[in-house]
Parts: structure tokens; C-alpha cells; sequence
């Protein structure tokens, strides 16, 4: 793979300039895209050059796999960052690159196929001894399989579409009449939101921590895992609050799953960042997915291994191997990352606007990546994610008291934000304990407070 001397960002938003930094770091020129609603964002302005690539639509801008390339081609960029979300996921647009000869920052395509399909997904996970959540061997076709499967696997049970995403297409099921229900419905339902009707079958676990698995490979049989991250606090499979280590374990499970999940990339021959997600339930870990991708919550990891995954990933894709034996990795102290949204904190409404007012707080152990500013105007076309908020502390301890003074300092007026549930949270006895599964949020606001 050839040098990398000019990145197109296909992104937006706090990603696209948490890439850019990266860049400046490393002497690489950045090419940022944008719609026209996003004309005056910080990615735009902080870029080596910038071009538009449509209107605020994201399927006619971001999403626009022609206009994207016509980017790269107009300013000789040889390599894509893609970010989260949009393209990053697209093992077309990984081919459609590499047929023009640029870079895609990220796995192969064939990677991005097998880990998006579910049931591939999970079948490859187990044959590269990853543990799975017992379930139906593949598709459920027929009412009766799906009774002879629940019926193996024991009650509750969750029916899932096999092209789902974002936590949408699952019904849990307590009995044969539920069964009966949910697999019929959960097709339809299947069928009309991704096209594609094929359901599969669990067991369902009642009350899991999310916990996810950072891992890095070469893409030519090395790997490292930079161990892991608790996203149990949720709402609607939303990820709210990220913290690692996990409160939920100790060194040697770390060190366990970690190996587990190195090991199974090195027979992959995986390339680039990936993070294999867990259910994690009285000691045991179950596999429900792998993203191929960069993630939101990346920044916890590095607070604690001190290693720069954006580094690391233009570093693999431009041939160079990681940075890192897994003997290189140490974790120090604690991380936890708030996600601020432009929403309402009870209702999660979302609350475009200009933002009128803008203070960041600094000091020890506190990172900001966000893209906001005073006078930002935050368009309502987008994730109404406006920055994270990721603090670092010696100790769980330390990290929670830095978190409550970042909290106290931060200023954003004009908008509605998350910042308010944050400054509660942070107050709770239960989150000071690290005693939270992945539904304890949603109870939470269910109570109306604490
Ligand atoms: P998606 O791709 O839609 O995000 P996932 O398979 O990652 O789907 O599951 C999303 C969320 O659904 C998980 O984080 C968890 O909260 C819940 N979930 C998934 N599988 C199970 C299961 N077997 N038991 C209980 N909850 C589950």
C-alpha cells in the first residue's frame, strides 16, 4: 500500500475534526466535505482545502458515494478517513476507492460484508472461538422452528432481523403465544424497514452490561486488543455515558476476553480498528456484533492506553503495521466519556439552534472534541451529537471528581443539551458504584429522577 500524503474526511461534525488533528500531527494535508448546511462548521474552516459535495440531505451529501469521489479526484486526495456513521460501514464504497486507486481508511471490503450481515457475523465470531449468545443456528424460516428453537434455548427469547441496526427490528418473546406473535410481526416488520424479512433467535438476557472490546489489526495476521469499554448507560441503544476500564471486571477477565478477541482478529487477518460488542452477564460474555469502524467512544481508550487510534489506523492503511505489540499496551487509571447532545435531557427532543454562548472547561485530565463554537449554528439535519466531554483520572475516584468540576464549568446556552442529566449522574450513588446494566437508564428516567 503506498504512502498516504492527502486525506478526504468523508465526515462531519466532532469525527471529522478529531481526524483532522490527526493529520496536522503527521504532516498529512486534509480535504474536509460539506454539505451547504454545514458551510461555516470548524472541520471546514480547519482543513488544508475543502470542497462541497451537495445539499443538506445527507443522502445527496455525505452519503453521495459519486460526489465523494469526485472530491478525491479534484484535489488528489489518496486516501478516505470515513469517521462513524455514514459511509463507514459501506463495503461498496470500500470497493468503489480502491477501483479509483484511493485508500480507504478501514478493513476490507469483504470484512465490512461478513461483520454486517448478523447472522454471518455471529457465525464467523463463534468459528473464530469468539462466545455467542445461545440461539438459533441462522435464519428461523418457519413458525415451527422458531417454537422448536425457543423451546431449545429456554424463555425469554428475542427475535431479531438479521439486517437490523440501531437497535431497531427485536421482540422479546415469554412464551409460545409470544413466539407465534413476535415471529410473524418481527418479519413484516423486517421487511418493510430494511427490505430484507430474514429474523434470528436468542436468548434473551435480562439485565447485561454492554461491554465492548477495542482491537486493532494489520491486516496481515497481527493484532492487539487496547482492552475494553463499558457502554451499559443507554437509552434506546443509544450509548449516553462510556467509561474503561469496566467497573464490572477485574484484570485477568479483561486480560481473558482481550486475548480471546486479539487472537480471533489475528485469524481474521483483520485490518484497521474494529470493537467486537458484548452482553456480559453473571461472568460470561456474549457476542452480538462487530463494528467495522472507528467508534464514537474511542477517545476513553485512548485516555487509558495513552495510544492515538487515528494515528494508528492511517499508520496500518498506509502499510506501515501497528505501532504496538499487545507486550506495548498498558492501561492507566480511568476514563469515562459524556456524550453532549443538542436535546432536551428528559426528553431527548432534539434542539437545533445557534448556540449563544460557549465555554469549554479545561484543566488536568479533561478533552473536549467537539466542533462547537459561540455562534454556531447547529443544523437539524444531522445526529445532534455536539461534542464529548472525556475525563481521565488516576482512579475511578478522581475521574468522577474531575467530571463534576468539568460538568459545573461548561457552558452552552441557546440550545437545549445533555449536559443537565450528566451533572445528575454524576451524583448518583448507583453510577458512583459502577452498579448500572444496560436498563438502569432507562429506569431511571422512567422515576423522573433520582
Ligand atoms: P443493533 O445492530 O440493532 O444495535 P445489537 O445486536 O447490537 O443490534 O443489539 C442492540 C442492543 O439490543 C444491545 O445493546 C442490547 O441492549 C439489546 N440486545 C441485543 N441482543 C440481546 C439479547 N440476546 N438479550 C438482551 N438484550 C439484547
Amino acid at each position: 500500500m503506498p504512502m498516504i500524503s492527502k486525506i478526504l474526511i468523508a465526515n462531519r461534525g466532532e469525527i471529522a475534526l478529531r481526524v483532522l488533528r490527526a493529520c496536522k500531527e503527521l504532516g498529512i494535508a486534509s480535504v474536509a466535505v460539506h454539505s451547504t448546511a454545514d458551510a461555516d462548521a470548524m472541520h471546514v474552516r480547519l482543513a488544508d482545502e475543502s470542497v462541497c459535495i451537495g445539499p443538506p440531505p445527507s443522502r445527496e451529501s455525505y452519503l453521495n458515494i459519486h460526489q465523494i469521489v469526485a472530491a478525491c479526484e479534484i484535489t488528489g486526495a489518496d486516501a478516505v478517513h470515513p469517521g462513524y456513521g455514514f459511509l463507514s460501514e459501506n463495503a461498496k464504497f470500500a470497493d468503489i476507492l480502491e477501483a479509483h486507486g484511493i485508500t480507504f481508511i478501514g478493513p476490507t471490503a469483504d470484512h465490512i460484508r461478513i461483520m454486517g450481515d448478523k447472522i454471518t457475523a455471529k457465525t464467523t465470531a463463534q468459528q473464530l472461538g469468539i462466545p455467542v449468545v445461545p440461539g438459533s443456528d441462522g435464519e428461523v424460516k418457519t413458525e415451527a422452528d422458531a417454537l422448536r428453537t425457543a423451546r431449545e434455548i429456554g424463555y425469554p427469547v428475542l427475535i431479531k432481523a438479521t439486517a437490523g441496526g440501531g437497535g431497531r427490528g427485536m421482540k422479546v418473546a415469554r412464551t409460545e403465544a409470544d413466539v407465534i406473535e413476535a415471529w410473524s410481526t418481527a418479519r413484516t416488520e423486517a421487511a418493510a424497514a430494511f427490505g430484507n424479512e430474514s429474523v434470528y433467535m436468542e436468548k434473551y438476557l435480562g439485565k447485561p452490561r454492554h461491554i465492548e472490546i477495542q482491537v486493532f489489526g494489520d491486516g496481515e495476521g497481527n493484532a492487539v486488543h487496547l482492552g475494553e469499554r463499558d457502554c451499559s448507560l443507554q437509552r434506546r441503544h443509544q450509548k449516553v455515558w462510556e467509561e474503561a476500564n469496566s467497573p464490572a471486571l477485574n484484570v485477568e477477565q479483561r486480560m481473558k476476553i482481550g486475548q480471546i478477541c486479539a487472537d480471533a482478529m489475528k485469524k481474521l487477518k483483520y485490518r484497521g480498528a474494529g470493537t467486537i460488542e458484548f452482553l456480559y452477564e453473571n461472568g460470561e460474555f456474549y457476542f452480538i456484533e462487530m463494528n467495522t469502524r472507528l467508534q464514537v467512544e474511542h477517545p476513553v481508550t485512548e485516555a487509558i492506553t495513552g495510544i492515538d487510534l487515528v494515528h494508528e489506523q492511517i499508520r496500518v492503511a498506509s502499510g506501515g503495521g501497528l505501532s504496538v505489540t499487545q507486550d506495548d499496551v498498558h492501561f492507566h487509571g480511568h476514563a469515562i466519556e459524556c456524550r453532549i447532545n443538542a436535546e432536551d435531557a428528559r426528553t431527548f427532543v432534539p434542539s437545533p439552534g445557534t448556540i449563544t454562548h460557549f465555554h469549554a472547561p479545561g484543566g488536568l485530565g479533561v478533552r473536549i472534541d467537539s466542533g462547537a463554537y459561540q455562534g454556531y449554528r447547529i443544523p437539524p439535519y444531522y445526529d445532534s451529537l455536539i461534542g464529548k466531554l472525556i475525563v481521565h483520572g488516576r482512579t475511578r475516584v478522581e475521574c468522577m471528581m474531575r467530571l463534576r468540576r468539568a460538568l459545573d464549568e461548561f457552558v452552552v446556552d441557546g440550545i437545549k443539551t445533555t449536559l443537565p442529566l450528566f451533572q445528575e449522574l454524576v451524583s448518583n450513588q448507583d453510577i458512583a458504584n459502577g452498579d448500572y446494566d444496560i436498563h438502569w437508564l432507562e429506569n431511571y428516567l422512567a422515576k423522573g429522577s433520582a
